[in-house]
């Protein structure tokens, strides 16, 4: 057998590189389904440079984005569950989602379209009523509340641990602070650099999160990564933030759409602008918040949460990487037959980590799969003419 830098294999079946949330889910998923996985990513486990990092993810079924995101969440859900029965760890929470909207907002159209064509319970609520049942938000006249009781919050850090302490509990080997600095086609297989050393393998996952800009340029895909400052507030009334009332909860109004979460003692009470966020570039972002990232969310919280009137207790900056359609691209490489891409998220991707994770696994394993994927596919940006790598 020989050495193949600190590992004792001959080659690997999958690499996979990016351990963010969707590269994890995947290295599990493949060495449950018993390949030989190689996972490496160029940062440290709980990095704050990529998309994954931040305490709390949340989940959601009645998907304004799209109906064709149902099944993927209800199944996601599902699994979820697997993965806290398999690591013993609470990983999910569920309490529902509030949605606040002037009425026929498309962001209230879009969580009734998917409730009634998925059969799943929404329920209305008017100002007067949000008013005594959710003293903390200040609801203009006109609007209206949804509230999904089978939305959730994900305990981020837990999930990403369970992903990785199981993958290699079945097999996986995971190497962090290790970069994929090139990849290539070769004799029926593929041939990654890491950190100097030549490794090959059967197959290669690319889960790079905004990095997939750059590698993938010759594509041609129009992703375009976000700077995404999140604040945490301080509240005196924490009862009107309770998690016990909602898990997250959005507004849609003429200032933008921001999404904030209930009260934690530990963390306080976050709050972010889904809808914006400076063009950025993961190696050459703004990493500290400024006084105007502060302001803008301030002054929203101001009119609308007056109850986030405490101070800011702390605030980090986090990157979407966005398609020009919000949704993600889940596919094989245009060009390099056994290689198989996932990026794109678009602000949303957390929640679907396991079912984005069997996607993978099967495409990489069997260059196909049975779950909905076609709706994600690379054809929408790229041809297979674009480029070769
Ligand atoms: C503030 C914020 C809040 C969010 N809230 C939600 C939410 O409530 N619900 C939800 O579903 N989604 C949410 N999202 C979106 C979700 O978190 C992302 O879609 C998801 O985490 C993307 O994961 P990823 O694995 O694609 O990317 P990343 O987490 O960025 O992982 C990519 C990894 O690839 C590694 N890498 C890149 N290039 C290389 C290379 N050449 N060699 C080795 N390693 C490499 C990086 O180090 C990184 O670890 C939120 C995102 C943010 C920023």
């Amino acid at each position: 057998m020989a050495n193949v830098g600190d590992f004792e294999m001959e080659t690997f079946d999958v690499i996979v590189v990016g351990l963010g949330a969707m590269g994890s889910a995947t290295a599990y998923t493949l060495a449950k389904r018993g390949a030989r996985v190689l996972g490496i990513d160029a940062n440290l486990p709980h990095s704050k440079l990529g998309s994954s990092h931040g305490p709390t993810r949340a989940t959601r079924e009645s998907y304004f984005e799209s109906p064709e995101y149902v099944p993927l969440a209800r199944r996601s859900n599902d699994l979820w569950r697997k993965l806290e029965a398999e690591s013993n760890a609470r990983l999910l929470d569920i309490k529902g989602a509030l949605y606040f909207a002037p009425q026929n907002h498309p962001l209230l159209n879009g969580v009734c379209l998917a409730a009634d064509q998925h059969g799943l319970a929404v329920e209305k609520i008017d100002t007067e009523e949000a008013e005594q049942r959710y003293p903390g938000f200040s609801v203009p006249d006109g609007w209206q509340i949804l509230r999904e009781p089978g939305a959730g919050l994900l305990q981020a850090e837990a999930c990403l641990d369970a992903f990785r302490d199981l993958a290699r509990r079945h097999g996986a080997q995971l190497r962090f602070q290790s970069a994929a600095t090139r990849w290539r086609q070769e004799g029926g297989g593929v041939v990654v650099t890491v950190n100097g050393e030549e490794i090959s393998a059967g197959r290669l996952v690319l889960t790079l999160g905004p990095w997939a800009c750059d590698a993938f340029a010759s594509l041609g895909l129009p992703l375009k990564p976000r700077r995404i400052p999140v604040v945490y507030f301080d509240t005196k009334q924490p009862k009107n933030y309770d998690p016990n009332d909602f898990s997250v909860y959005f507004w849609a109004a003429p200032e933008g759409f921001f999404a904030g979460k209930p009260h934690f003692d530990n963390l306080g009470t976050m709050l972010l602008r889904h809808d914006a966020g400076d063009a950025a570039s993961p190696d050459t972002i703004q990493r500290v918040v400024t006084d105007k990232d502060r302001g803008e969310v301030s002054d929203f919280a101001a009119k609308y949460i007056p109850g986030l009137n405490d101070g800011i207790r702390s605030a980090h900056v986090c990157m979407y990487t966005m398609t020009p359609d919000n949704h993600f691209i889940v596919d094989q490489h245009p060009n390099m037959p056994d290689v198989t891409i996932a990026t794109g998220f678009s602000g949303h991707g957390f929640k679907f980590a396991p079912i984005i994770g069997q996607m993978l696994a099967d495409l990489a394993l069997n260059g196909h799969t049975s779950l909905p994927v076609g709706f994600l596919s690379i054809d929408r940006f790229a041809s297979k003419q674009a480029g070769a790598a």
